[in-house]
Order: C-alpha cells, then structure tokens, then sequence
C-alpha cells in the first residue's frame, strides 16, 4: 500500500517536467537519442528535441516530441568536405553550433507557456553543450551512445600518450596494450590518416565533458559489459546509468521512423524465401566507407561462399562510385537470386528475420548490440575508432564473432571465415553463446533486471536535478 502511495507521488511529481534533447546529428547517434526520447516519455516526462538543419529526422515520424531546429552554420562545402573525415565535422559541430545552441535553449527555458525544463540530455560528442548548460545554470545530462567498454579506452587516452602507443606506430599494430587486455595496438580507437591533434581534443573533450555532467547514461547493460561498466564507476564520480539495449524497449517500427535513408522493404519478402539461418546479412553502417579493391573482394568473397546473402550498399559506400557499377557485368544475374543488394534496410526488423544466420558488420554500437539482441553470430570488420574496439570485445572477450584481420580481405580468406561461421562447429559454439546473451538482453529488461532497475533510478535523479534547478532559480 506504502509502495503503491510513493509510486502515485513520483508520477504526480513527475507531470508537467520537460526534457530537452540534443543528437549528434548522424544516424548512429539519432537513433538512440530518439529511442532514449521515447523511454523517458513513457516515464512521463515532455520531449522537446532540439536538431541541427543538417541530418534532421522527420518530426511528423514523433508527433509526441517538440521539434526545434537550429543552424549548424556550415556552409555547402564544410558539410560536403567533412562529411569525408567525421573528426572535423564533429570539431566544427562544436565550435558553431554554440550560439544557436544557448539562444534556442535559452529561449525553451524562458517559455512561459511550456512546461518547465528538467534538465538537458545531449551526446556525449558534444560537449560545447556542458558550458551552455553551466551558464544557463541548467544540469546536464550525457547520453553516449558508443559502448562502456570503448569509453574506458577514450578515457585512458592521456596514459596511452604517455607510454608511447598513441599516436600509433604501423609497426607495432600487433602488440599487445598490456594495460588494457585484450585489446591490441592496432584495436585503438582511432581513425587512420586523421590528425592526431584533432582526434585528442574531440576525445578528451567528450571524457571531460562527460565527467563534470549531472549523469552518464548508457545504451548498454551490465551483463554485458559489467567489468567496463566498474571500471569506469571507479574513475568517474558522477552516477551511471546502464538501461539498454534501448532498442528493445521499444518496437522495431518507432526506431525504424528515425532512419535518415529510405528503408527498403523489399528485403523482407525476399528474406522470407530463405532457409532458416542460412542468410550472411552484410552492412558497414552509414558512415563507413571502402575502396575498390575490397568491394571486389567482398563481392567475389560473397558469391563464392555459396551461402545467399543480403547485402546493403550504401551509396557512398565505395569510394568514388556511385553504387553497383564496380561489379562486372553479369554478375548479379549469376548468382540467380541467391543475393540481394540494396540502398538501406530496416535492419532491426532483418537481424530479427529467422533466415539471417549471420552479420557481416563494421561493429558500430548499435548494430553490434542490435545483432546481440537477436542471437546473429557476426564477421566483425571494424574500420575506425570504436569499432575496433566492440570488434575486439566480439571476437575475443564475449566470443560471438569472428574477425576478418587487417590485411585479410580477399576473396579466398572471406569464402574460409564464411564456412567457419556457418558451416563448422566453432560457429555452432558462438551461436550458442551469443544466443546466451540474447537471453541475458532481454532479463535486464524486464522487472527487477539491471535495466529496469537503472531507468527507474535515472527518472528519480533527473527528478531529482530538477528540484535543486526549482530551488535555485
Ligand atoms: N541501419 C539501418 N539500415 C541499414 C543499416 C543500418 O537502419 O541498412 C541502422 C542500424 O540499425 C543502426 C544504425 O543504422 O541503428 C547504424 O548505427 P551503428 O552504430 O551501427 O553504425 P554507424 O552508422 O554509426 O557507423
């Protein structure tokens, strides 16, 4: 009866509480912000998502949420130029932004017909919005939407400077960083030919930013990631906060109406056709990108394992074509049917299908976890900062996956990985043990579980920040 009168409080307190919301604006970053949205609004709270003009979701997709768009300030050609090296993108994000940043938040903050803002939830990658928050004396909450683990890297970063592996030497990319097993040189989360200066001050400004916030909240959950998840409750003071996989506590259709691309729906129908389990599905993302010669190898690789596939080819994908024209002529005919290529797909609703045996992914978070709800044993082919991290997390540490090593992409070494994945008993052991952890997923989720229990207590602290903002004003 005493639970049920407190549980009746908390919800009348909550009522009339807005939060506002701030993405990274590209896909790998929206996506979760916007799932985040919808939890906490099931909580109770108003959404109010403040976007750049650049990359921005369709409001129409969230009735529920308030939409107010801002200016990136980047001309035509800063956006084309760094849409090819993100570290500048996200640099100059975070210098132009600031202005219509704070009068946008200063303004929401003012409204007095609105409801009253609680605190501000923005991406860990943009931590221009700390000093904004500070100086609207409003708290800040951190969403980062990578994993634990790969933060714990980000955060050692002063140490790897110091002992001499960072900025990486070509020729010790196979030893290993003692410091942080199992991890090997060439694991750290960097990004190749980018200026080392540039990538240090968008690290340390997400760490710091972070660590001076009013809570870290994380798309990740304890029996997955519990001894990063310490780590990290040792070095930093401030409360965490572990509720994924965000994903799941909502239907594939509301992630699905945040994707930037058109979704293609044609996949399903053909996955449908397929046997049970046998389909490698394969997607790098929506940054990443390839040359010439491993887009050749991968189709080539693809083909010649005989297994069927479906493949996303982003455009951009390779680099400096427009989509399919690299394959030779001829080549898809060949294959009668047995792959399917396409723009972009719902890839939750893919993972999900029962014919996808496997993944062929770049390991960013999301479709890392994503493949980890649903039990899909993966190729993991990192290409940049922390992907090769959850990579090295994939293959050796949780053991649901196998690497293709630098170096490795060719033809001949993709059709051998394939058939140990799908064909041989060491991929029936990782498909049970990933299936483990699909189990684990979906606990943490329901009451009692360490997700349920880490929303409910995040809801208590922005409820209780928002008093103490109250109290100050
Ligand atoms: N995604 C999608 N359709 C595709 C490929 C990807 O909807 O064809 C989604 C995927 O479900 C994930 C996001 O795009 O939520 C990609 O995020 P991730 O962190 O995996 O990689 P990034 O794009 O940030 O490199």
């Amino acid at each position: 009866m005493e639970d049920q009168t407190s549980t009746q409080m908390i919800m009348n307190q909550r009522k009339g509480r807005r939060l506002v919301l701030f993405p990274l604006p590209l896909q790998g970053h929206i996506n979760p912000m916007l799932q985040l949205a919808n939890i906490l609004h099931s909580h109770g709270f108003s959404i109010t998502i403040i976007h750049t003009n650049f990359n921005s979701p369709n409001p129409s997709n969230h009735p529920h949420f308030t939409f107010h768009f801002i200016s990136e300030n980047l001309s035509e050609t800063e956006l084309r130029t760094s849409s090819d090296n993100l570290l500048a993108l996200v640099a100059l994000l975070n210098t132009r932004c600031v202005e219509a940043f704070h009068d946008c938040l200063d303004k929401l903050m003012n409204h007095q017909e609105e409801q009253p803002v609680a605190c501000l939830i923005s991406d860990a990658i943009l931590p221009f919005t700390q000093a904004v928050a500070d100086k609207l004396k409003l708290p800040r909450i951190v969403l980062r939407t990578g994993g634990a683990s790969s933060f714990v890297v980000f955060a050692a970063f002063p140490l790897l400077r110091e002992r001499g592996y960072l900025p990486i030497q070509d020729s010790k990319l196979e030893e290993p960083v003692v410091e942080l097993p199992p991890l090997k040189v060439k694991d750290l989360p960097v990004i190749d030919n980018c200026d080392p200066q540039t990538l240090d001050q968008v690290v340390d400004g997400m760490v710091n930013g972070a660590k001076v916030s009013s809570g870290l909240i994380w798309n990740t959950f304890e029996g997955l990631e519990q001894s990063s998840l310490d780590t990290l409750g040792q070095k930093i003071s401030i409360p965490i906060f572990p509720i994924g996989p965000f994903h799941k506590i909502f239907s594939t259709s509301s992630s699905s109406s945040s994707s930037l691309l058109k979704q293609d729906q044609s996949c399903i129908s053909w996955l449908d056709k397929q046997a049970p389990k046998s389909v490698i599905y394969v997607s790098f993302g929506s940054i990443a990108a390839i040359n010439e010669n491993h887009f050749l190898e991968i189709a080539f690789g693809l083909a010649n394992s005989n297994q069927p596939f479906l493949w996303v080819v982003r455009p951009g994908l390779t680099v400096g074509s427009d989509w399919l024209e690299l394959l030779p002529s001829g080549f898809i005919q060949k294959l009668s049917g047995r792959g399917h290529i396409v723009k972009w797909v719902p890839q939750q609703e893919v993972l999900a299908h029962s014919s996808v045996g496997a993944f062929w992914t770049h390991n960013g978070w999301n479709s890392t976890l994503e493949s980890i709800c649903e039990g899909v044993p993966m190729i993991c082919m990192p290409c940049f900062t922390d992907q090769r991290v959850n990579a090295r997390y994939v293959s050796d540490v949780w053991r649901v996956g196998l690497q293709l090593e630098n170096g490795n992409l060719e033809r001949g070494e993709i059709e051998k990985l394939i058939r140990r994945l799908m064909v041989e008993k060491e991929g029936e052991e990782i498909r049970e043990r990933i299936l483990c952890l699909k189990e684990k997923a979906s606990l943490c989720l329901k009451e009692g579980g360490s997700s349920y229990e880490s929303i409910n207590s995040l809801v208590s602290h922005i409820l209780s920040l928002d008093s103490f903002t109250f109290h100050s004003h």
